[in-house]
């Protein structure tokens, strides 16, 4: 650089810096970069996340996978797992209390199954598109500073020796965290999570049965039980074509502990289900052999009969233990800090609202921030977005989760259908119907999770 020529001006800093490259903040990233923002994203991890966590994707947040061009290729990897219905049943008896077969009339109206790491790889290529967003993996956030109209970052890079790292620090107009449960962004921030651990603990198995050929279950059954509660819901569809013996090419998804139980045969020939259970917790022991002990246990009561021991004819490819939580961030925006996804609340999975209203975060947020930042929409519109997304979390998603949780376990399962209000919500209430098989309530399609959905255009500071 010669020494009359004046320093070039510093770069602009980058407006928006998202943290945590997972299903939320792909989502965001890939929001921001069609309306034309510039994003860079810092994600901690060197490898995409394998675990194939949420799959089910609600009605609510299927127009957004169209505006975002995403649609058709979600519906491809879905393999006909679209539009499928959910249904009540005895845990003990196996009996129908209540079911929704199809709440919608064809694809595009149902919900759309597509494991977690599929969706995120299908936003990966999405992004690759748009040359004005950077992902940087290997970069974990420890700590922000507030500025006057900023936010400084200070992050550890992960260089290819794991015992070195360097320390990178990024200025930003805003900082979103969509960095997970335990979010860095959220502690530095000074934010509170407020709310209870609900007092089971779950246990999450991935496992390879026929479920549809042996008992004709499809899509999500729910199953209510005074001893024990939980649901069975489809992941994979069965790999068309997928023959022989025990051959698993990988398909993303799945690994872990629990490989190898069962019979290992045919593993692709049979769709890939999540049987998820329920266990108080004073009953849980913190070994690997009691968790084994306890999936067998399980396993071989909720896995319907139909042919030779069920226990021999499954293939468990993943257990995940963890807590049911029921947490929300005290405001989901400090200053130039916002928070979206598992970084600003945490429910039980049994409402299927996790990721539905992480997704539905960030689609209102990319809207707001466009607003804001190309339009010169004035910051309270942020302040009514952070408003709008939490009141949703405490008094919709929140509440009804929390049902969902505890009605599975209602020491009544007999009276249950006329009594609970997530069944009778299945079951369209009044005029729902009776009648289904074995007297269950037929239901008709809940309106419900579009509530879950922000009007923008309704907030204070909106600018057309
Ligand atoms: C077993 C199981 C089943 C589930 N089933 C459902 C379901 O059926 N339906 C549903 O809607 N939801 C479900 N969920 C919840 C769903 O998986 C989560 O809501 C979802 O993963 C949240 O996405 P996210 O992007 O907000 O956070 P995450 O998926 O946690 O992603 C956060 C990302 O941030 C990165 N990160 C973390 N810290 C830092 C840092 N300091 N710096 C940089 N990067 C960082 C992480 O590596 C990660 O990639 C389930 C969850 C589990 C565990």
């Amino acid at each position: 650089m010669a020494h009359d020529t004046p320093a070039p001006p510093p770069p602009p800093p980058t407006p928006i810096l998202i943290i945590g490259a997972g299903p939320v903040g792909l989502f965001l990233a890939l929001l921001l970069a069609q309306a034309n923002l510039p994003v860079l994203l810092l994600e901690a991890s060197t490898s995409p996340d394998p675990a194939p966590k949420a799959m089910t994707h609600l009605p609510s947040i299927l127009p957004d996978f169209r505006a975002a061009g995403v649609y058709d290729a979600l519906v491809a990897a879905a393999r006909g797992l679209v539009d499928q219905g959910i249904c009540f049943r005895d845990a003990q008896t196996g009996v129908v209390l209540a079911e929704m077969p199809r709440p919608g009339k064809g694809v595009g109206e149902g919900p759309l199954t597509v494991p977690q790491p599929t969706f995120c790889n299908i936003l990966r290529q999405k992004l690759q598109e748009f040359p004005h967003v950077t992902l940087r993996a290997g970069v974990a956030v420890k700590s922000l500073t507030q500025q006057r109209n900023g936010v400084e970052v200070l992050a550890e890079a992960f260089s290819s020796s794991p015992s070195s790292s360097d320390t990178l620090t990024f200025t930003a107009r805003y900082v979103v965290a969509a960095d997970g449960a335990h979010s860095a962004v959220r502690t530095a921030a000074g934010i509170p999570f407020e709310g209870a651990t609900l007092p089971r603990r779950l246990v999450a198995c991935d496992v390879r049965y026929d479920f549809t050929g042996r008992a004709g279950w499809v899509g999500g059954n729910f199953l209510a039980g005074r001893e024990w509660a939980g649901l069975v819901g489809p992941i994979l569809a069965p790999e068309a074509g997928a023959e022989g013996e025990g051959e698993d090419e990988g398909d993303g998804v799945g690994e872990g502990i629990g490989e190898g139980v069962g019979n290992g045969k045919g593993k692709k020939t049979v769709g890939l289900w999540r049987v998820s259970f329920s266990v108080p917790e004073e009953e849980w022991l913190d070994t690997p052999a009691a968790l084994d002990a306890l999936v067998r246990q399980r396993l071989g009561k909720m896995l319907p009969e139909g042919g030779p021991d069920p226990l021999d004819a499954c293939t468990i490819e993943r257990v995940a233990p963890y807590r049911a939580q029921q947490l929300c961030a005290a405001t989901f925006r400090k200053a130039n800090v916002l928070l979206v996804g598992d970084a600003a609340h945490l429910t039980n999975p049994y409402a299927g609202l996790g990721l539905n209203t992480g997704l539905l975060d960030a689609s209102s947020l990319a809207t707001v921030l466009s607003a804001h930042l190309l339009r010169g929409a004035p910051p309270q519109l942020l302040d009514a977005w952070a408003r709008a997304r939490r009141d949703t979390f405490v008094n919709a998603v929140d509440p009804v989760s929390r049902a969902a949780f505890w009605s599975l376990l209602d020491p009544d399962v007999a009276t249950l259908r006329e009594r609970h209000p997530v069944l009778r919500a299945v079951g369209g209430g009044a005029g729902g119907g009776v009648g289904g098989r074995d007297g269950a309530v037929k239901g008709k399609p809940a309106k419900g999770p579009m509530a879950l959905r922000t009007d923008v255009r309704a907030l204070e500071g909106w600018v057309d």
